[in-house]
This record gives structure tokens, C-alpha cells and sequence, in this order.
């Protein structure tokens, strides 16, 4: 079906999400029109999806819609930014109307549980893929960033780690696990929340993209710490659990990337009040070790030896 790029934009992306009163002028006009609501900064994230990169190309377009929304809001939730708007730069092979509902099914189920809206974007012909922008709020310095780790801290996680990175290991058998698996990869659940809540407790704080070692490295090293981790505490769901004992493999819950929880520390006075506020919002929380002043993650086994770990989570442009 020939449909004009321009019923394409009123039909899909116009009016898409809810109306937020912080929007002038949402998609239609040259520019979107946005009101920063006085005394907060505006935190600002991008993040693509690549077809044959980041995701097959036949993958389901609800999921991508979802995914592709997720990813940024979890950039949002690391920082503690409360999420508001978001752009979207997509690029198409071709004008399949079906795949489009899809898509947009995803990403507006995502958006109205948090408010977001959609204001403006992009619309291009090309290989498959999609990238979008999302703009949220935070108080003058109290954004969570990655630098401010201090040695002491407790460092805590969300979630369980590992269940995306096994759903990407075709060659294992997850068995009973594997729907759950798949959630966990085409659906990330964005920790919002337990950003907003961690604001003033915690010191420092990432999302898991790209591996715990790796991300919490980001940490360590914008901080200029190191830390000290217990495998025995690092929280595995029933399948990676299962994967771990099987295999005696950690590289898929210590480097495989996409679980998007948070990373965080957190001085040792605040851990009560860390663990009830996260209880209170319903979000799994776990210390997994302390921040250390000498540079490097070390990683201790159930007997107290330091193990060694070999990769250091997924990247790209990495030269082998
Ligand atoms: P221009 O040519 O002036 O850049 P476009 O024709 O690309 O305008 O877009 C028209 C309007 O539709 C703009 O407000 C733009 O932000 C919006 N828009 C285009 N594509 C998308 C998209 N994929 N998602 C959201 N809004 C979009
Ligand atoms: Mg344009």
C-alpha cells in the first residue's frame, strides 16, 4: 500500500503518546517546542538499534518498539532523571504498515507507563534501523553520575544479572527457561524507579549494557577506585543459575551485556535505608561487594581466592 510520508507521520507518529503539559508543540512542525520545568536540568540520552547489530532482522517489531524505548529510559533511570520526552530517528527498507503498528504498539506501551512523550523525529528509506533520543529531568547536582564512587561504598544491583546474554547463546539448551529468557532480552524493563529512589543515597550509579565487569569498570574509573566483588552474591535467576553450574562459566553473568539493571554504591550508613526503599517499590536489590582504592575489579570465589575472569564484556569496534 503507497501511503505519503506525510499520513505516515499523522497516522503513526502524530498524537501517538498522552500530551504532557510541558509540551508547546509536539511532532508536526519543523521544531518540537519544550518547557524544562523551573529549577530542574534537562539529562539527555541517545542510543541506536541496528538491524543484524543489535537485534535480527525479522525480530518482532512490538519488542523492538519496547526495546528501543527501554534502552534510553534506562540511560535516564542510571542518571536518576525522571523520563518526560523522546525523538525518534527511524529507517526503514520499506513502508510495512504492519510492522509500523507493531513498532509503535511497543514503544507506546512503554512511554504512557511513564509519561513520555513523543515529540518529534525522523523518518528515513534504508536498511533497517532505529535511533531514538530521550530527555529527562534532574535537580542541579543531584544526577547520579559515574565519577563520585568513594572507597567504602557498598556496590549494590538490581535484578539478576546474566538472563539476556544466555538468551543470545543459541547453542544452549535453557530448556523451561527459555520464554522467560527471551522476555529478558526483547523487553528489558527500565529501572526508573530505583534511579529516582537511589537520588541522595547513592554515590555513583550505571545501567548494565555492556557487562557488569565492564560497566562497573566505568565506574571504578571515572571514580579512580577499583572494587572487590563475591561471585557467591552476584544475583542469578533459576536459568543462569542453572547455565553457571552446568558449564562453571560466570562470563555470562559478570560480562554478557543488555540485562539494562543498575549498577550503584552506596556508603555503608545508608544500606538499611537502601534496602527499604527499594523493597518499598518492589525492585530486588543486591550488595556484590565494596569499592577499594586500588584500581581493578577483583572477583572472589565461595572460598575467598581471587578467580580469574577472563573477558570483560561486549564491545564494539573491539580490536582483536
Ligand atoms: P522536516 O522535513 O521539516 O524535517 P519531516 O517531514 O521530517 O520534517 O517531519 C515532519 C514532522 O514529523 C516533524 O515534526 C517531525 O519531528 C515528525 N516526525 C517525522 N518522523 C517522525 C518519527 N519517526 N517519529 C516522530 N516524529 C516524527
Ligand atoms: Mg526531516
Amino acid at each position: 500500500m503507497m501511503i505519503s510520508e506525510f499520513d505516515l507521520i499523522s497516522r503513526y507518529f502524530a498524537n501517538s503518546t498522552g500530551q504532557r503539559e510541558d509540551v508547546a508543540l509536539g511532532v508536526g512542525d519543523d521544531c518540537a517546542l519544550l518547557r524544562v520545568p523551573e529549577g530542574y536540568e534537562l539529562a539527555v540520552t541517545m542510543d541506536s538499534l541496528v538491524a543484524g547489530v543489535h537485534f535480527y532482522p525479522d525480530a518482532d517489531p512490538e519488542s523492538l518498539g519496547h526495546k528501543a524505548l527501554a534502552v534510553n529510559l534506562s540511560d535516564l533511570a542510571a542518571m536518576g532523571a525522571r523520563p518526560a520526552w523522546a525523538t525518534l530517528a527511524l529507517t526503514l527498507p520499506e513502508t510495512d504498515l504492519e510492522w509500523l503498528a507493531a513498532f509503535m504498539t511497543g514503544f507506546r506501551s512503554l512511554a504512557d507507563r511513564y509519561g513520555v512523550q513523543l515529540i518529534g523525529g525522523d523518518t528515513t528509506h534504508g536498511p533497517l534501523s532505529m535511533t531514538l533520543q530521550a530527555h529527562g529531568f534532574t535537580r542541579p547536582g543531584k544526577a547520579l553520575r559515574r565519577n563520585s564512587a568513594r572507597v567504602g561504598d557498598l556496590v549494590g544491583v538490581t535484578g539478576t544479572l546474566g538472563d539476556a546474554g544466555l538468551a543470545l547463546m543459541p547453542e544452549y539448551d535453557a530448556g523451561e527457561h527459555r520464554a522467560y529468557l527471551r522476555d529478558r532480552l526483547e523487553r528489558p524493563a527500565p529501572r526508573v524507579e530505583a534511579g529516582l529512589t537511589l537520588i541522595g543515597m547513592a554515590h555513583a550509579a550505571i545501567d548494565i549494557s555492556d557487562g557488569l565487569l565492564a560497566d562497573l569498570g566505568h565506574i571504578c574509573e571515572r571514580s579512580g577506585t577499583g572494587a572487590t566483588l563475591n561471585l557467591e552474591q552476584i544475583p542469578l535467576s533459576p536459568a543462569v543459575l542453572a547455565y553457571v553450574k552446568k558449564r562453571h562459566d560466570w562470563s555470562i553473568p559478570l560480562s554478557a551485556g543488555d540485562d539494562y539493571e543498575l549498577c550503584f554504591t552506596v556508603p555503608t550508613g545508608r544500606r538499611q535505608e537502601v534496602e527499604a526503599r527499594l523493597l518499598d517499590i518492589g525492585c530486588g536489590l543486591t550488595w556484590i561487594g565494596v569499592i577499594e582504592g586500588s584500581a581493578g575489579i577483583r572477583c572472589l570465589g565461595a572460598d575467598g581466592r581471587e578467580v580469574d575472569i577472563g573477558s570483560r564484556g561486549y564491545q564494539h569496534f573491539h580490536q582483536t
